[in-house]
């Protein structure tokens, strides 16, 4: 990358590192950032540093927050015996976006995957269990992708959560097949969600 000067070669290529982005989106970008005026340029470095700083997992449901524990965890109007079990942070976006969903998340982050050498302890498993456990849940929800991946996580929680006593469902397959949550439009998922059934 020679003809950049040094601090822009640096932005470019930390930009390119960013997924999706290429070394020529990357230039477009840094060409971009060095346009603006000084205070937009300061807002974009605080937020990357912002996010970085302060935001960590809710110690209860996983989730990405700012606030122990997060706003869903510590709204009292919402259901907290019914747990919504999903694959990653984003899962809980989309799920609130329905409207429909009136109880509290558990965000696994990630799936069993043994190729890829993820098993059970690399995931919050062991957190669901323990919350379950606790006796406040009655109905768990599992609303991991309907993908090969999700599918064997949702019958491996079932099973570990078969001897306890709460209910397992499983959201509708009004997701379709092979997709993922995340990408769900709000009516398909608030479907899915209330056509969930025992699992
Ligand atoms: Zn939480």
């Amino acid at each position: 990358m020679s003809g950049f000067a040094g601090p822009i070669r640096e932005l470019v290529e930390q930009l390119a590192r960013l997924p999706g982005i290429g070394e020529k989106t990357a230039t477009r970008l840094a060409y971009h950032i060095l346009k603006m005026n000084a205070e937009d340029a300061k807002r974009l470095a605080g937020a990357i540093t912002g996010v970085k700083e302060r935001i960590a997992l809710c110690e209860r449901c996983f989730q990405l927050t700012d606030i122990q524990p997060c706003e869903i965890c510590r709204d009292e109007n919402r259901d907290h015996t019914m747990v919504c079990v999903v694959e990653q942070p984003p899962d809980v976006a989309a799920f609130e976006k329905t409207g429909q969903y009136r109880g509290v998340y558990h965000v696994l982050h990630g799936t069993l995957s043994p190729l890829d050498d993820i098993g059970p302890e690399a995931l919050r498993l062991a957190e669901l269990v323990e919350r379950v456990r606790s006796g406040v849940v009655t109905e768990i929800v599992l609303a991991t992708n309907p993908n090969k991946e999700g599918e064997s996580t949702a019958h491996y929680i079932a099973e570990v959560l078969h001897e306890l006593p709460v209910r397992v469902t499983r959201i509708a397959h009004g997701v379709p097949v092979g997709s993922e949550v995340e990408y769900a439009d709000a009516v398909t998922l608030g479907l899915a969600m209330k056509g969930r059934r025992e699992f």
